[in-house]
């Protein structure tokens, strides 16, 4: 039986029900309209079959009505199940949003208790930043009667929020008042997905470059920047094996130390040269991951990287900024010490010797003072060439600063002597690279080295190496320059003495420390006609120091100005007290004068300033020029030799024919008289060809209508074959050596007639 059937059947039997009781009661109230007396046996029969029928029939009925009962029961429970538990908050609002039922679901969802819901307004339980939301969409149902459908957060009775997805729709309620029907869904979860997957989608589209990949390297996703750092679009890197990138600038030691890596940490980064579709090889730094979910095994890699080879170029910029010399592009005297120690490692794991030749360009100052830094730098920058072009490719060639070089030569040999004859070589093969002259801008310049040399040995260490070299150089230069000095022990000493000598030197010519000694210069008869001022250093301590002891530091600290000045005036005054004399009247005197002083700008004007304030004849006084001045910058040469010779001095160039004199600046010069060197002198006669060198300077003198005179003349057998190739003038220890000035007049008196 319907539902339905059975509550108009339980009516029946309740209407039934009160027919029947009404005529018992009338009965017996005996208001009937008839006395059970009346009643015939058969009537009471008939009346009792009736009621016993009623009764029947109304036991019956009874029974319907609990079964309706128990009925109604499942009916309200299934009610609650479905109503109050479903799984969606219900919620029943009037038009004006207060709540008039709430189910149990929607308690739960809220954390609030329903008494705490009824009667109150919705919208207190609408996130504040979402009630406009509801609002909109309330007032639409309202006036479209069109269900609305929104998310919004909710709060709960503890105040937290949580992410609703919200249904209403239109109702009437059964006194006929508007209702809102409102489905409240906790979407929570849904949401906080969405928004990591809007994170996770916005992080893969970084700015950084991310691949995954399969366990075997299999490309499954790029992202953007992949593309762009890459060059592969997703499409034709999606199904390729990862190694596409792969540059072959690492080898498989690398690939397998990333590997391992990998496979014991889960992850590797670090920097990898990999190559773009279009070849390109560039640089990133790359972090590797595994996927390897619960422990199941390596599912995924996923490979972010960003691109940085900019930053390698800058870096490697700085590390060229930082270790070369940004003048000549040749390794700084930084990486030149990196290098040294390294080249000691390999002389100790090689068991072999290398060499440091340290270099140091002869009168850089002097070219550097009178054409100019860049006319110095450009012989630096050419120089450097030139030293690159002559060495190994193994071999470093850098720039210590100013005008010093150094080379380093790797393992030249097992025996030390033969790795010296190779550095020696070198030095060599550099001054002959040396001799053809620089172009600099027009200028020929003829440029002139000195070169220490210190073998690279294992128990060496970078400072004492470069010392070593550093102090042979200074040997080198002490020997005259454009030479070559290995570095042995006692030169340590001598460096020693040599520093001490700089700073004692800057106190010798206020202390009154020098003195100039006069060696006399003879003719044939041995008559005396003038004398070479050579200047010496009476130390208090050291006793009397010869100039090559201190002339070339002098030269280094430019106190050679000031000594030059000092030899120029005690000279004059010399001649000035000789000039009062007939004995000495006619005396001359030489002056050596060195290329720093000479290329001073005022050097004319210094010259002739102490010859008026001496009052000399300035005949008397010569000026010795060695060739290197002449030659180092010629027309500035001429200019002052000219002015020079306005004046009334003389000139003689000083050890003349161990340069590169030539006949065609020689007829230039207003020159009076030439040197020649004690180095010819030394093997006449006997040496074939000192001797022709000597006899042609004495042929060329003489074609250009100049003195000659032979220094160093030791020996009657020097002397004899000088007179009889017509020089006529000699000066040297066969005569007398150079004297103080008291026995030079004695000499002179002895040696006059
Ligand atoms: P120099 O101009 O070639 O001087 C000649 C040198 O030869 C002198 O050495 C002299 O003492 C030495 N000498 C002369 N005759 C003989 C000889 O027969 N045998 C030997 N073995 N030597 C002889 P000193 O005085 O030691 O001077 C060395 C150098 O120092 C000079 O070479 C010159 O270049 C430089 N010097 C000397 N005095 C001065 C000076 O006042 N100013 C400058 N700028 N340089 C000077
Ligand atoms: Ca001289
Ligand atoms: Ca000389």
């Amino acid at each position: 039986m319907s539902s339905k059937k059975r509550l108009i059947n339980s009516k029946k039997a309740k209407i039934d029900a009160k027919i029947l009781r009404e005529k018992a009661e009338r009965i017996a109230s005996g208001t009937t309209f008839f006395s059970v007396e009346d009643l015939s046996p058969d009537k009471i029969q008939e009346l009792l079959q009736e009621l016993h029928v009623h009764q029947i029939e109304l036991e019956m009925q009874n029974d319907e009505l609990h079964q309706s009962k128990d009925e109604l029961n499942t009916v309200k429970e299934r009610y609650f199940d479905l109503y109050e538990l479903a799984p969606v908050g219900y919620f029943t609002l009037t038009a004006e949003g207060k709540i008039l039922q709430a189910n149990l679901t929607a308690t739960i969802l809220l954390s609030t208790p329903k008494s705490a819901l009824i009667n109150h307004l919705f919208n207190n339980f609408i996130a504040p930043e979402d009630q406009d939301i509801a609002y909109l969409h309330f007032k639409s149902l309202l006036s479209t009667y069109a269900s609305q459908s929104f998310e919004l957060q909710m709060i709960k009775g503890d105040g937290s929020k949580f992410w609703a997805q919200v249904d209403v729709s239109h109702s009437q309620n059964s006194i006929g008042q508007r209702t809102l029907r409102l489905i409240i869904n906790d979407i929570s979860e849904r949401k906080n997905t969405q928004r990591d997957l809007a994170i996770a989608a916005i992080a893969f589209e970084s700015q950084n470059g991310i691949v995954i990949t399969n366990a075997k390297g299999t490309i499954l996703r790029v992202n953007q920047a992949f593309t762009r750092i890459t060059g592969y679009a997703a499409k034709e890197a999606i199904g390729q094996y990862i190694s596409i990138l792969k540059s072959g600038r690492q080898g498989e030691q690398f690939y397998a130390r990333l590997w391992s890596t990998l496979s014991t940490q889960g992850r590797w980064q670090g920097e990898i040269w990999n190559r773009r579709k279009n070849g390109e090889v560039y640089a990133e730094l790359l972090t590797i991951t595994e996927v390897n979910k619960d422990g199941l095994g390596v599912t995924h890699y996923v490979g972010n990287f960003s691109d940085i080879t900019e930053d390698k170029e800058a870096e490697a910029a700085i590390h060229r900024l930082a270790y070369h010399d940004s003048l000549t592009g040749l390794p700084n005297r930084r990486l030149l010490q990196d290098r040294i120690t390294q080249s000691i490692y390999t002389s100790v794991r090689s068991l072999s010797y290398g060499a440091i030749l340290f270099i140091d360009v002869d009168y850089f100052k002097t070219l550097n003072d009178t054409r100019g830094h860049n006319i110095g730098d450009l012989l630096l920058v050419d120089l450097a060439q030139r030293l690159r072009a002559n060495v190994r490719q193994s071999d470093t060639v850098g720039r210590q600063g100013g005008d010093e070089f150094v080379i380093l030569l790797d393992e030249l040999s097992h025996e030390m002597s033969e790795a010296a004859t190779m550095a020696q070589q070198l030095g060599e093969k550099l001054h002959e690279v040396m001799k053809k002259p620089f172009d600099l801008n027009g200028f020929e310049y003829h440029c002139k080295i000195s070169i220490g040399i210190s073998l690279v040995t294992k128990d060496a260490t970078v400072e004492d190496l470069l010392k070593h070299a550093d102090i042979a150089l200074y040997k080198a230069k002490d020997e005259g320059r454009n030479r070559l000095r290995f570095f042995d022990p006692t030169m340590q000493e001598a460096l020693e003495y040599r520093n001490t000598l700089e700073s004692e030197l800057n106190y010798a010519l206020s202390q009154k420390q020098f003195y100039l000694y006069y060696q006399p210069q003879v003719d044939t008869q041995g008559q005396v006609q003038g004398a070479e001022a050579l200047i010496r250093w009476h130390h208090p301590i050291r006793g009397v120091i010869p100039p090559h002891h201190f002339i070339s530091l002098a030269e280094d600290t430019e106190l050679i100005l000031f000594i030059g000045s000092w030899v120029m005036e005690s000279a004059c005054s010399q001649l000035k007290k000789w000039e009062e004399s007939p004995l000495t009247k006619t005396l001359q005197i030489a002056v050596n004068v060195s290329a720093r002083e000479f290329r001073q700008i005022n050097y004319v004007s210094q010259v002739k300033r102490i010859i008026q304030t001496s009052g000399i004849n300035p005949s008397r006084l010569k000026l010795e020029l060695t060739e290197s001045i002449v030659l180092d910058n010629i027309s500035d040469t001429i200019e002052k030799m000219n002015m020079l010779k306005q004046l009334g001095v003389t000139f003689s160039i000083d050890d003349f024919g161990t340069g590169f004199s030539s006949l065609s600046y020689l007829a230039k010069l207003p020159l009076d008289q030439l040197k020649i060197d004690k180095s010819f002198v030394d093997n006449i006669p006997g040496a074939k060809n000192d001797e022709l060198i000597i006899k042609i300077i004495i042929n060329m003198a003489n074609g250009l209508e100049m003195d000659v005179i032979a220094e160093g003349v030791e020996t009657q057998a020097q002397r004899d074959f000088l007179e009889a190739n017509g020089c006529i003038t000699y000066q040297g220890y066969l005569f007398s050596k150079p004297l103080p000035i008291t026995e030079f007049e004695h000499y002179l008196k002895l040696n006059s007639n």
